[in-house]
């Protein structure tokens, strides 16, 4: 124990610069694939996922990936002849379906300028394997130290502005839920973190579990990732409040000639 204190008496703690800088670190992020142009790959890929996040694009030879389900199994890497493209970064949170109807970049879903230095997050773990929840508890130690950005965790729904929720919501905590929700005071965000919490995951839908949060609640910001690292959910925090722009939930379609569409 002593030669831990000495040690970071030695080299101090040292924090991430994100979002200020962009973070070198390696293993910071496990990564996700990137869609595109596979050629002759597409169908043996498609047939390789597990959870179906990989569909045929609508440009011939293409693959589309749906962040939403993927689980980063590897499988589309690993066991795959012509292996998928891989993306290193984090920047992955991306607007919910309550956004759908709210104009691209536009503030009608963000948390305004008064949040910006003081935000209060209610966690909920809706039936979550562990996974997202340990990845969440980084965010409070000194490494990505959350409170800089002036988020801070609270344990009770009245204080909170950010309801942050893992696991696919099984059918005993939906009500909990659905309560913490409706006890929050307004303007209040949701955050859906994680593949379970966005598309059931490999556990749902099923009798005892649903296929995400947005079944139950109206969620704002999406975090994809099984688990996400901490600073994808740094990003999904940053984009509840407008200090981020979000990212796509599907891997962006390649742009190629007219005569190549199906
Ligand atoms: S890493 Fe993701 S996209 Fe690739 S096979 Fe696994 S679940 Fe599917």
């Amino acid at each position: 124990m002593s030669q831990w204190v000495c040690r970071g008496i030695k080299t101090r703690i040292k924090t991430t610069h994100y979002p200020a800088q962009a973070e070198t670190a390696p293993g910071v992020s496990p990564g996700l694939p990137l869609g595109g142009a596979y050629a002759a790959a597409v169908a043996s890929l498609v047939n390789l996922c597990p959870t179906k996040a990989i569909s045929p694009g609508l440009v011939k030879d293409s693959l589309i990936v749906d962040y939403r389900r993927c689980i980063h199994c590897f499988r589309c890497v690993r066991g795959a002849t012509t292996p998928m493209r891989w993306d290193q970064g984090w920047q992955w949170a991306a607007d919910g379906q309550k956004c759908d109807s709210v104009a691209p970049g536009s503030e009608g879903n963000r948390l305004g300028r008064v949040f910006a230095h003081s935000v209060h997050i209610i966690v909920v773990d809706a039936g979550d394997c562990g996974a997202c929840l340990n990845e969440v508890k980084q965010l409070n130690n000194p490494y990505y130290n959350m409170h800089r950005l002036g988020f801070f965790l609270t344990p009770t729904p009245r204080h909170a502005d950010i309801l942050l929720v893992v696991g696919p919501v099984t059918e005993h905590m939906r009500l909990p839920l659905l309560k913490t929700y409706e006890a929050m005071p307004t303007p209040k965000r949701v955050i859906a973190v994680g593949a379970c919490a966005l598309s059931g995951g490999v556990f749902g839908p099923s009798f005892v579990s649903g296929a995400g949060v947005a079944q139950t609640l109206p969620v704002d910001v999406q975090v994809p990732g099984h688990p996400p690292p901490p600073l994808a959910i740094l990003h999904g925090l940053l984009v509840a409040v407008g200090r981020q722009t979000p990212a796509s939930i599907t891997s962006p379609a390649p742009i190629l000639p007219e005569a190549t569409t199906r």
